[in-house]
């Protein structure tokens, strides 16, 4: 896409004016009087729907009308949520469920896939820019089996991006999964998921993408380009809260072919038949373990639902247009001080956030947190060694925002301010 941008602060100005999507900012809670938040790609905004929805969920629903609500609302919820995310990720209603924390649903679609897969096909194939819960729970999985797989990582050349054609060239008749973050946690790199997933099914390879940091972020055609399997994470984009539940998608064909390495009560045909003998559930249920944890997994609805309000589409067509402004304003101020770009320039290869580097990344981002000479505060977070991830969420971003930011970074690195800062890591970045 081309657009035409200017350094001036009236462009971003402007720009806001005739922003489609402004209306959606009123729709979250704005923390403090002058506060970017560019970190809604790690735990997004509070909708002030939430709110209210909880408090109706802890006061009515658990408060007055107490284990009576498990059959009017609780024991459909994950199932109900997991249709709209459905919507949302191209799938159909009954192959998605909220369910578990990515890392977990991670584990037992992936256990299900190695056990499904016969002898003489004992590859799995990831990448370096994985985030590092799927590969440890890859590994752990290898240990599992008895060692009999190996993990083999398609190699990031550039510090950004994979080479699609090395990691094309490590799928083969050897391979039994498939497992890839859509959008990269550091650098944003997104792959090419019709392509990819293609390519793993002539060669009978299963696949599974992690949709987290994708979903409510990009476009997603699960069903369009084949997909077998995915999980993800609604504490990101779709605002679900912290530590809210994650979901996955297990396309229809596939649903009864896998077996869930957990086998609890929930995944049973008939949990309140209380019988003595596992029968898995014949639907997606079967890839649950345990009572829903029902006010996270109300939380989530809130956020999905302004999602949805608002179009994927739209958001993706704003998140693309922010981002280029983000990276003109990058060009123009911040590459003469020493910073690269750290994710990829072309736009259908990249995610919602922009990673910038810079040696001194770590001591810019906390001047950026906690400023001492002026209350513009902005939260990026920091991912060693050297990047400063600017998560961009369309809702409750604006192009005044960006120039903000932009300029405080500028501004940190002119005056030297990092200087006071110290190179600690905080426990939580
Ligand atoms: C955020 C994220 C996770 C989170 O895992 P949890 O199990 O929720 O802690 C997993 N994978 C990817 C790719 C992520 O971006």
């Amino acid at each position: 896409m081309d657009f035409k941008f200017s350094s001036d602060l009236e462009f971003a100005l402007s720009a806001d004016r005739g922003d489609s999507l402004a209306g959606f900012r009123s729709e979250f809670i704005e923390s403090e009087d002058d506060l970017i938040y560019l970190d809604g790609n790690s735990l997004g905004k509070l909708p002030k729907r939430t709110i209210g929805l909880l408090d109706d969920v802890t006061r009515k629903q658990w408060g007055d009308q107490l284990i009576r609500s498990w059959n009017s609302d609780w024991i459909g919820i994950n199932k109900r949520i997991g249709a709209k995310i459905a919507e949302l990720i191209g799938a159909k209603p009954h192959e998605v469920i909220l369910t578990d924390s990515t890392s977990l649903n991670l584990f037992k679609l992936a256990y299900a896939c190695l056990k499904l897969q016969g002898s003489g096909r004992d590859q799995i194939v990831s990448d370096e820019l994985n985030f590092p819960s799927d590969l440890y729970i890859l590994q752990g999985l290898v240990d599992m089996f008895g060692s009999r797989h190996e993990l083999v990582l398609a190699e990031c050349c550039d510090g950004l991006s994979i080479d699609n054609e090395e990691l094309v060239s490590l799928i083969t008749d050897k391979t039994a999964l498939v497992s890839l973050s859509y959008v990269s946690f550091k650098s944003s790199y997104m792959y090419n998921m019709e392509q990819i997933t293609r390519i793993a099914s002539e060669k009978g390879a299963m696949m599974i993408w992690d949709l987290s940091h994708a979903v409510g972020a990009v476009p997603i055609e699960l069903n369009k380009c084949g997909a077998g399997m995915a999980v993800g994470c609604t504490y990101k984009y779709l605002n679900g809260g912290p530590g809210s539940i994650a979901f996955l998608y297990v396309r229809e064909d596939l649903i009864d072919k896998l077996v869930n390495p957990v086998w609890g009560w929930f995944a049973d045909q008939n949990p309140f038949q209380f019988e003595l003998d596992f029968q898995p559930s014949k639907d997606i249920n079967r890839f649950t373990t345990s009572t829903t944890p029902i006010l996270s997994a109300a939380g989530v609805e809130p956020g999905l639902d302004i999602m949805l309000e608002a179009s994927i589409k739209e958001v993706r067509l704003k998140s693309v247009k922010l981002s280029e402004y983000l990276i003109y304003l990058f060009d123009k101020w911040l590459a003469p001080l020493g910073f690269d770009l750290g994710s990829p320039r072309d736009s259908d290869k990249r995610g919602s956030h922009v990673s910038i580097r810079h040696p001194e990344a770590n001591r810019i981002s906390k001047a950026m947190i906690t400023p001492k000479n002026t209350c513009t505060v902005v939260v990026p977070d920091f991912r060693a060694p050297d990047f400063i991830r600017l998560g961009l969420t369309p809702l409750y971003l604006g192009y005044q925002d960006i120039y903000r930011a932009m300029f405080r970074i500028k501004e940190i690195v002119v005056t030297k301010e990092y200087q006071e800062y110290s190179n600690n890591q905080d426990t939580v970045t």
